[in-house]
Order: structure tokens, then sequence, then C-alpha cells
């Protein structure tokens, strides 16, 4: 079994300003492909997080340096993620439990999802 080793990032994670500045867009869920038809573009394909272990997004703990490097290198991930608002988007109507969605932890999405009156649906 192989381990993952966090490091600080090399792109400090940026505050959500532009949460305040302008609307989310509408949270969308993937679509289904008919058989045999061409895929629709869906901004999940532009993540960032393509291709990068998976692990990086849901650390086990919130608590410690070693918790806190692997937030922040993920958070840095999403900091230049082209789709982040889309998937903080979803992520604030669909509610996932855990993990690291749009910058934001769970935590910060509950306290989020508060402040924009955001129901999980
Ligand atoms: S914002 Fe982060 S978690 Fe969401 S798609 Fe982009 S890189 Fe992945």
């Amino acid at each position: 079994m192989s381990t993952v080793e966090y490091s600080a990032p090399s792109v400090a994670p940026r505050p959500l300003t532009d949460l305040d500045s302008e609307p989310l867009p509408r949270p969308t869920p993937r679509r289904r492909t008919p058989i045999g038809a061409e895929p629709e573009p869906d901004w999940r394909d532009s993540a960032a997080c393509i291709g990068i272990d998976l692990n990086l997004f849901f650390p086990i703990s919130t608590i410690g340096a070693i918790a806190q490097a692997q937030i922040d290198e993920a958070k840095s991930v999403c900091a230049e993620c082209p789709v982040r608002r889309d998937c903080l988007a979803w992520a604030l109507a669909v509610g996932p439990e855990f993990g690291i969605f749009g910058g934001c932890t769970d935590d910060e999405r509950r306290r989020l999802r508060q402040r924009l009156n955001v129901e999980v649906n």
C-alpha cells in the first residue's frame, strides 16, 4: 500500500471573495448520455482535479498540521480550477457531507449554505 505525503502547496488557497460579487451558477447534475450518442459537454470535464489522487480532497481530520497541509494543498488545486464555482454550487446544492469541493471544506460549506440561504436538495 502506498502512502501519500502532503507538503505545503505552491499556490496559497484564495479566499472565496467572488461569492459576494456575483451569484453562483445554477447547480447542474451530470446528464446521462443515451447509448451511442455523443456526450454533452459538462463542467466536470474541465475539473483541475482530474488525474489527481482524490484522497487529497478527503482528509481524515481537520485538526493538526498534517491535516491542514492536506487541506491547503487540495484548496490550492481548487483555487486554480476553471470550474470551481460550478463545483461549489453543485456541492452546496447536493450536500456531500465530507470532502473539499469548490475550494471549501464541509464545515465551510455548511456555514456558506447558511449565509447564502441554500437548501440541500
Ligand atoms: S473545484 Fe476543486 S474539487 Fe471541484 S472540480 Fe475543481 S479541483 Fe475538483
